[in-house]
């Protein structure tokens, strides 16, 4: 139980999908906000004068003029690739080869996996981003150390044992039977405790059999509030190899499809060379989509189809995919998808960029009941956005005319330095020292 506070500044509240309807209209701006935060959870919103007159006894927190919104979900990320982020080179394969899979031998080590762990949340709450879908290692280890982190943080955040029985080093494969095994006792130990959500998370199938894709679907329809996450169609050599690997699929989907992992709660990162087929058959399960934009273009793989797939209707999420991704920040991943767009043609609106860091994620992982907007009910999960953190971002946000053109600049200049402040359940989250 937490005591009410008031929290003033500007504040930007989604009242619709900005892909469904004229995007600048979609919000409500109020330039002199406040948002009235108790027990963890947003219970009002609106122009301060008026919820400061309602609560003349609540203790106020005063922003100024910098921008109260709901923390950022990251739909996808590795943090066990927290280290090696900003590797040089190699195309997907040979980067995790090189790279990832390295990395990911360590997490073993309860010690390391702890220490990793607390850096990465602490470093995306420097960035804003409050809740986090992540992959882990191999090692029920590696999935202990970060639910505790994030228990220890008060965080709401998905995790899952990422699940490998081939095409990778030993020291790095499970088997069908103990990626079963050790994912049900993770479930059991840590899916709904809290504010914990277990996914169920084989990495992809050119590092699954049959068998094993076939025990994940089996996990999953025994435990359908788990959500399900993996990766799909990132690269065209990629696709080829799944092609190659599972000669009967009618294509890369139908080899998740087949053993019963594509349905509402399955969360699909990179999306990119997708046929008619598989799209048609992601929009009918209600299945989820992760744009990852700084790691698309960072290992060359291709550009996601924002307006075609949005305009379809799909559940779409945005993310960093770090380390694969360039950035920890969703600010650099905002603009990244701007310009993956704009290449596409689709110039995104503020609106759409600020609502897929937000809203979109959190719906893309069935948690937008909770988190990702401002509105009373929702989960205290807050970014404060400084709107003129740097000489260059303070000079042209000084022309503005409206909130989208005032946000526009942090969003494709700004990092951590526009964090003003972080709030998990109503709690500001203590600044870094260093
Ligand atoms: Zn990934």
């Amino acid at each position: 139980m937490t005591d009410p506070r008031l929290l003033l500044g500007q504040t930007l509240a989604f009242t619709a999908d900005p892909f469904a309807v004229p995007a600048a209209e979609a919000a409500r701006h109020d330039a002199r906000g406040a948002v009235l935060v108790e027990d963890g959870r947003i219970r009002a919103t609106g122009p301060a004068d008026l919820l400061r007159a309602a609560h003349p006894q609540v203790p106020v927190t005063d922003h100024g003029t910098a921008l109260i919104l709901p923390g950022f979900v990251d739909a996808h990320v590795h943090y066990p690739q927290t280290g090696i982020i900003a590797s040089w080179g190699k195309r997907l394969i040979d980067w995790l080869n090189s790279y990832t899979f390295p990395e990911e031998m360590r997490f073993s080590d309860p010690a390391y996996a702890a220490e990793v762990a607390a850096r990465y949340l602490d470093l995306v709450l420097a960035h804003g981003t409050t809740t986090v879908a992540s992959f882990c290692t191999i090692h029920p280890e590696s999935v202990e150390a970060l639910f505790e982190a994030a228990l220890a943080r008060g965080l709401r955040l998905v995790a899952g044992k990422t699940c490998m029985d081939r095409n990778a080093p030993a020291g790095l494969r499970d088997t069908p039977r103990s990626a079963h095994d050790d994912s049900a006792a993770l479930i059991a130990r840590w899916h709904g405790r809290d504010r914990l959500t277990y996914a169920i998370t084989p990495r992809f199938s050119p590092t699954s059999t049959p068998e094993q894709l076939e025990a994940m679907g089996a996990l999953w329809a025994d435990h359908p509030t788990c959500l399900m996450q993996t990766h799909l169609s990132e690269q065209t050599d990629e696709c080829a190899w799944v092609a190659e690997l599972f000669p009967d699929a009618r294509d890369y989907l139908d080899t998740y499809h087949r053993f019963g992992l594509v349905g509402p709660g399955a969360v699909f990162g990179h999306a990119i060379h997708l046929s008619d087929r598989e799209r048609a058959r992601l929009r009918e399960a209600d299945a989820a989509l992760v744009h990852c934009p700084t790691s698309n273009t960072f290992i060359g793989s291709g550009l996601f189809d924002m307006d075609g797939l949005s305009a379809d209707g799909h559940r779409i999420g945005l993310a960093t995919d770090t380390g694969g991704g360039s950035s920890f920040s969703m600010l650099r991943t905002m603009a990244a998808a701007y310009e993956v767009a704009q290449l596409r043609r689709r110039p995104l609106h503020p609106a759409e960029l600020l609502w897929l860091a937000t809203a979109g994620s959190a719906r893309a992982l069935r948690l937008d009941d909770r988190i990702g907007r401002l509105a009373p009910g929702m989960e205290a999960d807050l970014v404060v956005l400084d709107l003129a953190s740097t000489p260059a971002i303070a000079q042209r946000a000084a022309r503005a005319g409206d909130i989208w053109e005032a946000v526009f600049p942090t969003i494709m200049m700004g990092d951590d330095r526009a964090i003003r402040a972080t709030y998990v359940a109503g709690r500001p989250v203590p600044r870094p020292t260093a």
